[in-house]
């Protein structure tokens, strides 16, 4: 049992503060801060019977986050506001000597770029004052981690490919609208797409390489190679992955929009002058998008989200697909949230609950893949987001002709 400070109250932090809330046997007290403390106190009534606490708090400001962690004296400080909140959040457990879990990598505000140097720079100052840090707990970062986990522990004894496959198949009825913070999602895919090959990294152009992929349950759906986060972790906690990549399904309409709005200028970080103001236009269009946690109600249809991987088993060559498929219609009905958010805050809610039970236990700055994948997968099932896996089959991608084991 223990007590678990949630900060942001967005899409995401609707989902984890409401799984938490449920899940009584490990958390015995649940507060959700946010910048706006309205959001935190709807997402509090509408779950009922004062089961979650609500302040406000200004995340950037790292003696005001001491400050609420020092009188609500939490196990765990669980970050899902935005990517630029990790590093002042950081500061703030080290000072108050509180665990840390997040679900995206720190970014600069002024730079499009993810990358763990930032947090990993962290490992020795959490290792000193005794706690433990998990970065990148939700499900692309994080389920994903946990996925190639378990495939390396029961299924191969060494992988050489792997490849993340992301599929949203459902329909919310809005011209264009992101899943998830706008703002995030366009910086994370109007930049160049990466993937790792044989030893470093291949930059390409954004969206310049796709190929149909059939999901389970939804068929065929053309997915654009995209960097993602996990495959720096990924390929530095496997070094015997020859080559590790990231798919993610896009619509026509989807793209056409975003190609337009990059035309215009709309999608730039760099402040420009407006009627004697500095604003940043990628931000003046996340004011006018819908709001990701309103998506939900309207919504139809299903994710999948999975890792296929080659590799040798028993000096056999070996494939393996392991994915779960959420529907956008039972996450809104069980949490009044849509899938991408759901998807992302039951497996926060897992991470912590891995470590307020001390199953997941070292401290020190860590990815998900780093532990036991057993008691994570287990709680998947239970709480909403069930998996399934299949051995030799045929997978959609190419692989270079090669003799894999002498
Ligand atoms: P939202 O924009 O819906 O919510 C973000 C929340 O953080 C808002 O409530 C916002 O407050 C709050 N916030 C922003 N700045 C501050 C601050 N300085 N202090 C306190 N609170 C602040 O985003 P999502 O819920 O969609 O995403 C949350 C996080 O989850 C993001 O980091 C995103 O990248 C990550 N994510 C991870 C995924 C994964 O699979 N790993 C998938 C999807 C998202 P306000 O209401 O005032 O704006």
């Amino acid at each position: 049992m223990g007590k678990v400070l949630i900060i942001g109250a967005g899409g995401v932090g609707n989902v984890v503060a409401k799984k938490c809330a449920m899940n009584t046997e490990i958390f015995s007290e649940i507060m959700l801060a946010s910048r706006t403390v309205s959001k935190c106190e709807a997402i509090a009534k509408e779950f009922g019977g004062n089961r979650i606490q609500t302040a406000k708090v200004d995340a950037d400001n790292v003696a005001e986050m001491v400050q609420l962690i020092n009188k609500f004296k939490p196990d765990l400080v669980l970050n899902v506001a935005l990517p630029y909140q990790d590093l002042p959040i950081m500061d703030a457990c080290l000072e108050a000597g509180v665990n840390y879990l997040d679900t995206a990598n720190y970014e600069p505000k002024d730079v499009a770029k993810f990358e763990y140097s930032w947090q990993w720079a962290y490992q020795e100052r959490f290792k000193a004052k005794g706690i433990m840090a998990l970065l990148g707990c939700g499900f692309d970062p994080g389920v994903t981690g946990v996925f190639t986990a378990y495939a390396k522990k029961h299924h191969f004894d060494e992988m050489h490919y792997l490849d993340i496959v992301d599929c949203n198949a459902g329909s919310h009825g809005k011209a264009f609208a992101t899943n998830f913070n706008p703002e995030i999602n366009i910086r994370e895919i109007t930049q160049k797409g990466k993937y790792w090959e044989n030893g470093k990294w291949i930059e390409i152009d954004a969206m310049s390489i796709h190929q149909p992929v059939a999901y389970p349950n939804i068929g065929d759906k053309e997915s654009y190679l995209l960097y993602h986060e996990e495959l720096e972790s990924l390929v530095k906690n496997y070094p015997t992955l020859k080559r590790a990549r990231f798919w993610m399904t896009f619509g026509q309409e989807y793209l056409t929009h975003l190609r337009v709005l990059e035309n215009v200028g709309m999608t730039r970080i760099d402040p420009v002058l407006f009627e004697g103001k500095q604003i940043v236009p990628l931000q003046f269009l996340k004011a006018v998008l819908p709001e990701p946690s309103s998506l939900g109600e309207n919504y139809s249809g299903e994710t999948s989200i999975g890792c296929m991987i080659k590799g040798v088993k028993d000096g056999q060559d070996k494939t393996y697909f392991v994915w779960n498929n959420c529907s956008h219609k039972a996450s809104y009905q069980e949490v009044q949230a849509q899938a991408i958010s759901y998807t992302t805050g039951v497996p926060a809610m897992i991470g912590a609950a891995m470590m307020m039970t001390k199953t997941w236990n070292k401290a020190g700055v860590y990815n998900v893949e780093e532990f036991n994948p057993d008691p994570f997968m287990d709680m998947l099932n239970k709480h909403g987001l069930p998996w399934n896996e299949k051995t030799n089959l045929k997978l959609p991608f190419e692989y270079p002709v090669e003799k894999v084991l002498a």
